[in-house]
């Protein structure tokens, strides 16, 4: 089919949508190190697992080797509420670029909580109803895993309790109401509502909080309320399957019109969207069908793939979760207050992580400052005001173009625009006013929280 024949928006119809998720691990020949126990250093049993989370959603985490779960038509349903995302091709931005290289995004902000993370947000929370739970708890950093997850839960019913990061709780206001508004309720952390929260305070006092430290709050809260589990929005393995659906949809609309990406971007947190989007790709590269170039990108701020250890670490702050293999900067670190983005958790996936290690994608961080530039030049010629999140990876896409304009070549570059920045704009605000700061931590910094790290043998 021919070049101008591919329209700005490709959508898939209902029919096309993917009907099963696909487990990336099913074609890892190294698999992702299991996750330990903390006391023992023993791999969590499916039981220890299913006292904190809900026991279909251990199934899922702990199997390698099957390489389809079907998507319950349930969730199905819900999907296509907000579901399938358009992949878009960005014409304006090549245009603005002059880059002869071709440039497509998968646009996960089109749903109220802005982001992907309500693709797992409904799994989680339709697989703890079926058990017959009360609730759930979980841990918020910027907001939309703990938005996401009051509308799955505000949908089937089901209590929520979310232990929101406190820099994020003041930061942004109405992402709070706007998890009030679905029936969730929400604190600050820490907090004195947990020992583990009461217990950070006193040795940090003042401190604005960490996704980790949230996540310890969160699983003591699941642990100690009856009929409650705990519920993670990305690092899992499960987070990870249920996020295939983002790359399942792209992979289905770009064979649509015979297109195949050579670069696929995206940005890295937990790693649940990254690796969402790459998963099918990653499972022909994986199996030697065809070969892509994959970029993880993560802030400057916190870039545990690029400057942390491949080690097992405590996924929080007050050390009660699993272990897990991972590149780390160490659960103790703390990143600054001020960076804006929402990548701020100290570890990476344990898939992704493998797949780094074993060289099947690279990494790189990028500067804060030079982010929002990218996001206003995507915001001005695209229409979208990207979350800084996806703007990680919009910034890579472009750099990519622009080197493409140097040497002439024709790449195809995919990547993934994980979510709106309509509440992300007190960040903008600072990068208006020139009060934004690249805060890059020194290797002491890094080296002195590695210490911490738990020794594994
Ligand atoms: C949470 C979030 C991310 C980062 O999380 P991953 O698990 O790494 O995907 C990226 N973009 C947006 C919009 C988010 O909400």
């Amino acid at each position: 089919m021919s070049e101008n024949k591919i329209p700005y928006k490709i959508y898939l119809s209902e029919d096309e949508m993917p009907r099963a998720w696909y487990n990336l691990r099913a074609d890892m020949k190294v698999k992702p190190a299991p996750l330990l126990n903390p006391g023992t250093h023993q791999p969590m049993t499916a039981e220890e697992l299913e006292g904190v989370f809900c026991r279909e959603l251990v199934a899922q985490e702990l199997d390698d080797e099957t390489p389809f779960f079907e998507i319950p038509r349930e969730i199905r349903d819900f999907y296509k509420m907000y579901r399938p995302s358009p992949l878009v091709r960005a014409y304006c931005l090549e245009e603005k670029l002059q880059t002869p290289a071709k440039i497509y995004y998968k646009f996960e902000g089109n749903n109220t909580s802005g982001s992907h993370k309500l693709n797992s947000a409904i799994a989680q929370a339709y697989y703890a109803k079926r058990q017959g739970l009360k609730g759930v708890t979980t841990e918020t950093g910027a907001g939309q895993w703990g938005t996401a997850l009051s509308m799955a839960c505000g949908y089937l019913g089901l209590e929520c309790r979310v232990y929101m990061v406190k820099c994020s709780y003041e930061q942004k206001p109405f992402r709070r109401e706007v998890m009030r508004v679905y029936g969730a309720s929400v604190t600050p952390s820490p907090s004195d509502t947990t020992s583990v929260g009461r217990k950070i305070l006193q040795e940090f006092p003042g401190t604005t909080g960490s996704l980790g430290c949230a996540i310890s709050e969160a699983v003591e809260a699941a642990l100690s309320a009856p009929g409650y589990r705990y519920v993670l929005g990305s690092v899992l393995n499960q987070v990870l399957l249920h996020q295939s659906v983002i790359g399942l949809e792209a992979k289905a609309a770009m064979d649509k019109y015979g297109v195949k990406p050579d670069i696929i971007i995206g940005c890295a947190g937990g790693g649940s969207n990254l690796g969402g989007l790459i998963a099918p790709f990653m499972g022909e590269k994986l199996r030697g069908e065809a070969d892509y170039r994959i970029i993880a990108v993560e802030p400057a701020s916190c870039p545990s793939l690029t400057r942390g250890e491949f080690r097992y670490d405590f996924c929080d702050t007050g050390m009660v979760c699993p272990l897990a293999k991972m590149y780390t900067l160490g659960s103790a670190f703390m990143p600054s207050a001020d960076h804006a983005g929402g990548l701020r958790f100290h570890g990476m996936s344990s898939i992704l992580s493998q797949l780094y290690h074993d060289g099947f994608m690279e990494a790189i961080s990028v500067r804060q400052t030079d982010v929002f530039e990218a996001a206003e030049e995507f915001a001005r010629v695209e229409g979208i005001l990207p979350a800084p999140e996806s703007s990680h990876a919009i910034l890579a896409a472009v750099n990519e173009a622009k080197r493409c304009k140097e040497t002439g070549e024709e790449k195809t570059i995919l990547f993934g625009l994980t979510g709106t920045g309509y509440f992300d704009l007190v960040a903008y605000e600072k990068f208006h006013n020139g009060q934004m700061q690249n805060v890059i931590p020194t290797d002491e910094d890094i080296a002195k929280s590695l210490a911490q790290l738990p020794e594994v043998l």
